[in-house]
């Protein structure tokens, strides 16, 4: 699953190829938007809000979303593209580049004045101009006994972490996935760290994981072999290796349950 960091770094590359130019050609490889033709319109500026992704004309913004599979290439006019054509939803065109969207969870096309009505649901962008820690600890907050590892998911809480990122946030902290939001001993911290990871991601190569992927491999700070768990919605419909949330046991103890077998014991 592509994150905010994915989705920045594509805004980047769109923006280097598309902005200040005019469309050539357009073809939205959608039902809904296919006799929709924007050849002759200027392509204005190219953002990102968390995983979301807006190519805006004078008149439009083109919203698109990769949710599990997409992704954006750009190539030179007549190169081969490097994925299979079928799954390009949305290829648009100037007179040196074709940025080409690939098996796109979502494209749709909104008035420039109606672009806000796709992010005012979420919560604040960890890579935005007007990032809000604040805001994001309260939004965390509102729902207390969620586990950490499921509220890092959440996209109205904060905008841009996926599947790799929040293991490595709860691993950056010590803290068990399964963790209720409301015992996260520095929840402040914690935002800061998912910031700082999101941050070093978009604007630094990219670094080998602490844990993600690494099931059964010694953890890098204390050797114990690492985890992967299922959590939530997610635990009886996809494989744990994809959609698992991985840590340490020894780095990031299991929060405190009721123990059955001592409650007993002091019944007597
Ligand atoms: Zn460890």
């Amino acid at each position: 699953m592509p994150e905010g960091d994915t989705v920045y770094l594509a805004a980047a590359r769109l923006r280097t190829a598309l902005v200040g130019k005019t469309l050539t050609r357009s073809d939205f490889r959608v039902p809904r938007y296919a006799t929709l033709d924007l050849r002759g319109s200027r392509v204005d500026s190219v953002g990102s809000y968390g995983k979301h992704l807006f190519v805006r004309t004078e008149r439009v913004s083109i919203h698109t979303h990769l949710k599990m599979e997409g992704t954006w290439r750009i190539y030179r006019p007549g190169q081969r593209w490097t994925k299979p054509g079928f799954t390009a939803r949305l290829i648009l065109a100037t007179d040196d580049a074709e940025a080409v969207g690939f098996s796109l969870g979502l494209v749709e096309v909104l008035p420039l004045a109606d672009e806000h009505t796709a992010v005012d649901h979420l919560g604040p962008d960890l890579l935005g101009p007007n990032w809000d820690a604040a805001e994001a600890v309260r939004r965390l907050r509102a729902d207390s006994k969620r586990p950490i590892g499921l509220a890092l998911l959440d996209q109205t809480v904060m905008a841009g972490v996926g599947n790799i990122f929040r293991s490595e946030i709860c691993f950056a902290e010590r803290v068990h996935p399964a963790t209720p939001v409301g015992d996260v001993p520095d929840l402040p911290g914690l935002v800061d760290a998912a910031h700082r990871i999101l941050e070093h991601a978009a604007h630094h190569p990219p670094r080998p994981a602490m844990v993600y992927g690494r099931q059964r491999q010694p953890c890098r700070r204390c050797g114990s072999m690492l985890l992967v768990r299922m959590f939530g919605p997610d635990a009886a419909s996809a494989t744990a290796t994809e959609r698992g949330i991985y840590f340490c046991p020894r780095c990031q103890p299991a929060p405190e349950t009721p123990e059955p077998r001592a409650a007993r014991r002091t019944g007597h």
